[in-house]
């Protein structure tokens, strides 16, 4: 059986926590997009861990991890992620690499923080961890799989096909040096061997696994809102986080998912540029900052402030209804704990209309919010582990989301701990 962790919003909603408490009850879970550009917060009883690209799964002995097809693999990440682990006494994972999984190159990384340089004051706010550059050569079918990375005759020339088009670029576009094959052949044959132990088919793998009965997690990495076609494009990502994609990034059947959890902040979070309807500026944005997450809400990533604003129930009930969730989590909800009354978007005005459905970026840009205000319930609610202990108008604002986000919530995250959770009874 298949289930999926996705976010419903721009990512950062907690997917982590979220992957490490259902990681340890099942066999495997697969990062099947992306890469080492966003960060999972994990907080367990091995302490506190910003996992890039490493599937959270990796705390719980039992669990295979699988980095699929889909995923940009930053080898150097990897083995850094793997060495800081180590150091801090969690037991050695299991991993296994896709065969097919493409490799993020340093001249990917490069070629990010150039083209960002380039834009200026246009640029995506990119977390420069080469991801736009990877996935452009991969469609444009010069990237490197890691399987070439064995053979050296074969990466050395896969190399030279990129090069023609990488040093046009570099040395007209970027005034930078052409790049130095010899020297890329020899180190990334080097960073293969060290990897080539948990290289494997892992399609083939999982089909095996799916027959066995195995349990089966995806983690998916950003949000719907970061979807290269469903997302506010172009302050999108560029592999698709929605668990449909899942069927390709990791090489699974579609008809295998069963259970596709979307994960929700209790008020919105957002890293990087773009239209953010319900963004908050000044002392209250700010007061919401520093309480928000575990420490702040302060990119996993770059350490970069996130911007922060009210729940906005028009782009989280498109964010749930892309990725198909059969259901809905809500983390942080005990941020608003201090908080008289709390403002939910329930609707996007553009051109004296109210919009409910999220639309394209040209009027996300023009949508003004309306809220509902509801009542806060001025209290602390760490440590409550039932639903029904909960203040009444916490479980009010619950079940106004509910309604308006057209998605059963399953859980509440009230702390960033593992525990930290509450089971919602659903109707
Ligand atoms: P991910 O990329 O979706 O895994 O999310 P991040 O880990 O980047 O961001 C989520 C932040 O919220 C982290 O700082 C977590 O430690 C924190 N967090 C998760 N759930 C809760 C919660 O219920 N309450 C609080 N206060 N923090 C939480």
């Amino acid at each position: 059986m298949v289930q999926a962790i996705v976010g419903a919003n721009w990512g950062d909603e907690g997917k982590g926590k979220i992957t490490d408490m259902l990681a340890q009850c099942s066999d495997i879970v697969i990062r099947f997009q992306g890469g080492a550009n966003a960060g999972h917060t994990i907080i367990n009883e091995y302490g506190k861990f910003a996992l890039h690209l490493l599937p959270s799964g990796v705390f719980s002995s039992r669990t295979v991890n699988v980095i699929g097809p889909g995923v940009a693999l930053d080898i150097e990440e990897l083995l850094e992620e793997l060495e800081t682990l180590k150091s801090r006494n969690v037991p050695e994972p299991q991993i296994l690499i896709s065969d097919r999984a493409q490799v993020m190159m340093r001249y990917h990384v490069l070629f990010d923080v150039l083209e960002e340089k380039r834009l200026g004051k246009n640029s995506f706010g990119s977390t420069k961890s080469g991801i736009a550059p990877f996935y452009g050569d991969k469609y444009m079918k010069i990237g490197l799989q890691v399987n070439h990375l064995f053979d050296k005759a074969v990466l050395r020339s896969r190399l030279e096909r990129a090069a023609e088009i990488k040093n046009a670029m570099l040395v007209h576009l970027y005034q930078e040096s052409p790049l130095d094959i010899d020297a890329l052949t020899e180190t990334y044959f080097a960073l293969g061997q060290r990897i080539r132990s948990m290289v494997c088919d892992t399609a083939v793998y999982l089909h095996k696994a799916l027959k066995e009965n195995k349990i089966i997690l995806l983690e998916g990495q950003l949000g719907t809102l970061r979807d290269p076609d469903h997302g506010i494009f172009p302050f999108t990502t560029s592999s698709s986080p929605l668990a449909g994609y899942g069927t390709v990034g990791a090489g699974l059947p579609p008809t295998a998912f069963e259970r596709i959890i979307a994960v929700t902040k209790a008020y919105s979070s957002c890293v990087g540029a773009g239209p953010f309807v319900t963004e908050l500026f000044g002392d209250e944005a700010e007061e919401l900052r520093r309480r928000g997450g575990d420490a702040g809400e302060y990119g996993a990533k770059t350490g970069r402030p996130r911007r922060v604003g009210w729940f906005d129930a028009v782009a989280t009930r498109y964010g749930c209804l892309m990725q198909g969730a059969t259901e809905c989590v809500m983390t942080n909800l005990d941020v608003l704990g201090y908080l008289d009354e709390i403002k939910v978007c329930t609707g996007y005005e553009v051109d004296g209309r109210v919009l409910k459905d999220f639309p394209v970026t040209r009027l996300v840009e023009k949508a003004r919010p309306v809220y509902v205000s509801l009542p806060g319930w001025k209290e602390d609610i760490r440590g409550i582990s039932s639903y029904a202990a909960l203040p009444e108008n916490c479980r009010r604002y619950i079940d106004f989301i509910e309604k308006e986000i057209d998605c059963p919530i399953s859980m509440i995250s009230n702390g960033p701990k593992r525990e930290e959770i509450i089971q919602r009874p659903l109707s």
